[in-house]
């Protein structure tokens, strides 16, 4: 890989052999392997069996989970909150896993969109609940470094399954408590999947 990057490096214009860059493959390599270390993490292993039986079919919310991902059409960051709610049917996963759930799909190169599936779509298999709800909000580097149309790139995804795309009443729940945390500018179609990095150019 460190060969590919000095490649890269004398493709862009610069001199890998100066003294600033000396070191550049290294640690490129490094960063990329670590962002995309999701790649070989075993979803069973992160969660650790962490399921536990309950009686108990409230709501229930994890909150403003920070995710950082690289968009899968220019390689660069992506990142935002990320919410996530489920409604128990016998069993509920251990809360502090769900944020390394995020992890393991964020630390990939994604597309917001699959990227909420999948968080979404795990949380069905692993316990199936009633219902689960994942909302990602964003910024995608790609649009706002290249200024790319909006000034807001702010992209916002969601996916409701179960209860929640069944039943109005339970997904406006969700949303209400959402609302509550701190403003966050763009917000305002939040039900609504944006359009998160386009990849034609
Ligand atoms: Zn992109």
């Amino acid at each position: 890989m460190q060969d590919l990057i000095r490649q890269l490096l004398v493709e862009i214009g610069e001199d890998p052999t100066r003294e600033g860059l000396l070191n550049t493959p290294k640690r490129v390599e490094k960063a990329l392997k670590f962002l995309a270390s999701g790649y070989d993490a075993d979803i069973d292993v992160v969660l650790n069996n962490a399921y536990f039986t309950v009686d108990y079919s409230e709501m229930v919310i994890v909150k403003d989970i920070d995710f950082y991902s690289l968009c899968e059409h220019h390689l660069l960051p992506f990142f935002g909150k990320c919410h996530v709610a489920y409604i128990p049917s016998t069993k509920v996963i251990g809360l502090s896993k769900i944020p390394r759930l995020v992890d393991v799909f964020a630390r990939r190169l994604q597309v917001q969109e699959r990227l909420t599936n999948q968080i979404a779509d795990t949380i069905r298999e692993k316990i199936a609940p009633l219902g689960v709800a994942v909302v990602m909000e964003a910024t995608h580097l790609c649009m706002s470094m290249r200024g790319v149309e909006k000034q807001n790139s702010f992209a916002v995804t969601s996916a409701m399954l179960g209860a929640f795309r069944d039943n109005s009443r339970t997904r406006m729940e969700f949303l209400e408590l959402l609302s509550l945390r701190s403003a966050v500018p763009g917000l305002s179609g939040r039900t609504q999947a944006g359009l998160a990095c386009v990849g034609d150019d």
